[in-house]
């Protein structure tokens, strides 16, 4: 039996609610939602994170989120909504077992993504850019 509890969802051994599910995904509803709807899509392969994921989970995944963000929006009338992946605990990842979020989002609803931007200085989004293009590897 595995130590994963996104795992054990899959493998229908521990209860969860189902909104979608595929030869690929399992779509649930988040135990301890930002908002009511909360959803989390999980490949039904195991890896840890974005950078793990098989090619052939890229559609499936997508087109999962696509379709249950398209029924959250029609049944719970939402405003928008925020789609967005943790990876690494220093990025919030407390499950780790890949999965994207779809949280509901409303005027007013109180929630907050608290970011501090910051500014480049003169030449130094060219060398940030130039570093990370060194490091594009093409699939
Ligand atoms: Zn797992």
């Amino acid at each position: 039996m595995s130590n994963c509890v996104f795992c054990r969802i899959v493998a229908g051994e521990v209860p969860a609610e189902v909104l979608f599910a595929n030869d690929y995904v399992v779509t649930i509803l988040d135990i301890n939602p930002i908002h009511y709807g909360h959803a989390l899509v999980i490949p039904r392969k195991h890896v840890r994170g974005f950078l793990e994921l098989e090619p052939d989970c890229y559609a499936p995944l997508l087109d999962a989120a696509k379709t249950v963000s398209a029924a959250l929006v029609d049944a719970l009338n939402l405003e928008g909504y925020n789609l967005f992946s943790n990876n690494g605990r220093i990025a919030g990842q407390s499950v780790f077992h890949f999965h994207l979020h779809i949280t509901p989002r409303y005027e007013n609803d109180d929630i907050r993504f608290v970011l501090k931007l910051k500014k480049y200085n003169d030449g130094e989004m060219k060398q940030y850019a130039d570093r990370i293009r060194q490091n594009i590897k093409h699939a």
